[in-house]
């Protein structure tokens, strides 16, 4: 029987996690809402069915919402007041945090003392609120940091402004500060541990998951027909929020790429672009469309605003190769989720998008920017498509939200234990992190 990972006396019952900037109520795909909004639903349901309630803290962003939402059976979004509820942008809301912390504080104590057993925070902002929660409840802090401003920095797009010092310095306070903090891949672990003096005992590695009920291989020919697509289209397909971070301008210049090479496949080509601006997108939001009229391939693009999941796999499925040529990623839920639905993926050879694609299996990871090669990878993926296609299918099945929250129950319960003195063990250590000497408490 394996052994059992936590203390059962130290089982969370109630997490208070921390989302400041944006809601797990928001559609991905747009602004700030993406990946971490995914993570934090799936994961949060999933707590609550193991008999965990989680409160959802995040600011209120208009006069029309309520100031409680139950999200699903024991998932509440709280929404804080910090702040103009509109316009305010991310850069804006370090001001807004002590506002922010105080609304937290406020809901906690109107409770019995001991109302959260943890405070898990998302991203940089919110740990900085998780901070101070955790040191006035006594309870530990889990942090996820979903990007780290060191990391993105060094792969930044063309023209794109660099995040700033205060960003680096907040997250330098969080990762300090964090009694554990949870990586989605050991590569962002040993960005934590290198970049920014984490302890390796503190670290651990919890790779996301993806929905595979709601992401499944399905019928292509049936997802072609509800989205109006040719049964013989070549369809390349990217996802997510449209900013020069995920570089959507390298999918066109792919596509450009491709035609040149192969000038009859004009009549069967087409290049879906699901999503909408964000971040320093929105500062010029028909970039894209001008550039596929610049490389004359206007009328083989389709732009499509931000989808719910349901229609989102009609999407992937549809789909002959899904391209991700972002700069950086910590992770890539797109590219699991087109795996789930059993569409390989054309990736760059960066971050998380290592560990999420299986090259030469589940798909082809590309080094360096360059259309050629990106066109190449293409072509190779469409001569295995079908095979390729059962590896993604294969690769995505070993990721699970369900595993997900077990592994983070299991850091809450470790954490807390350890806050409380009594469990004496030695954490794992981050596979490939030099560890010095190990610790038993
Ligand atoms: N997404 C969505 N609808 C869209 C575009 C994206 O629901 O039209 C979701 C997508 O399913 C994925 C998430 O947004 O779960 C994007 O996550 P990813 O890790 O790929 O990128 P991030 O947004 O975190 O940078």
């Amino acid at each position: 029987m394996p052994a059992r990972r936590f203390l059962p006396a130290r089982m969370p019952r109630r997490v208070a996690t921390i989302s400041v900037h944006t809601s797990p109520l928001d559609q991905p795909g747009a602004g700030d809402a993406g990946g971490m909004n995914v993570y934090i639903v799936e994961v949060s349901r999933r707590l609550a069915a193991r008999g965990i309630a989680v409160d959802v803290f995040t600011r209120a962003t208009s006069s029309d919402l309520p100031p409680v939402v139950e999200m699903s059976p024991g998932v509440t979004v709280r929404h804080v007041s910090a702040g103009p509820f509109e316009g305010l942008g991310k850069e804006e809301l370090p001001g807004q945090l002590c506002a922010f912390t105080a609304g937290v504080l406020r809901e906690e104590a109107q409770h019995e003392p001991g109302h959260y057993d943890v405070v898990h925070s998302h991203y940089w902002l919110s740990g900085q609120v998780g901070w101070l929660a955790r040191d006035r409840w006594s309870v530990p802090l889990i942090h996820t940091a979903h990007t780290l401003a060191k990391v993105k920095n060094a792969a930044l797009a063309d023209g794109d402004r660099p995040e700033p010092r205060a960003r680096v310095i907040g997250e330098e306070q969080v990762v300090a500060e964090a009694d554990r903090l949870v990586a989605n891949t050991e590569e962002e672990a040993r960005q934590l541990v290198e970049h920014y003096g984490a302890d390796p005992r503190r670290t651990l590695v919890v790779p996301p998951g993806v929905d595979l009920d709601r992401f499944t291989p399905g019928d292509r020919a049936a997802a072609r027909r509800a989205l109006g697509v040719p049964a013989d289209a070549v369809v390349l397909t990217f996802v997510g929020r449209i900013q020069p971070l995920k570089a959507p301008d390298l999918l066109l210049t792919t596509a450009a790429r491709m035609l040149d090479d192969d000038p009859a496949l004009r009549s069967r080509l087409q290049v879906h672009v699901v999503g909408a601006p964000s971040g320093s997108g929105l500062e010029a939001p028909r970039q894209l469309e001008e550039l596929a009229a610049s490389l004359g391939i206007a009328d083989l693009v389709r732009f499509l605003p931000p989808q719910p999941p349901e229609r989102l796999a009609l999407h992937y499925r549809a789909a002959d190769v899904a391209v991700v040529p972002s700069h950086n990623e910590s992770f890539g839920l797109v590219a699991l989720e087109a795996q789930a639905c059993g569409t390989p993926v054309v990736a760059a050879s960066v971050g998380g998008l290592r560990t999420a694609v299986r090259d030469g299996v589940s798909g082809v990871l590309v080094d360096g920017r360059d259309p050629a090669a990106y066109a190449a990878a293409v072509r190779a993926v469409l001569e295995r498509r079908e095979l390729m296609g059962a590896g993604a299918r294969r690769h995505a099945a070993a990721f699970s939200w369900d595993r997900t929250a077990d592994a983070l129950v299991d850091a809450y319960a470790a954490a807390a234990a350890e806050m409380a003195g009594v469990a004496r063990r030695a954490l794992r250590p981050v596979a490939g992190v030099a560890l010095g000497t190990q610790v038993a408490w």
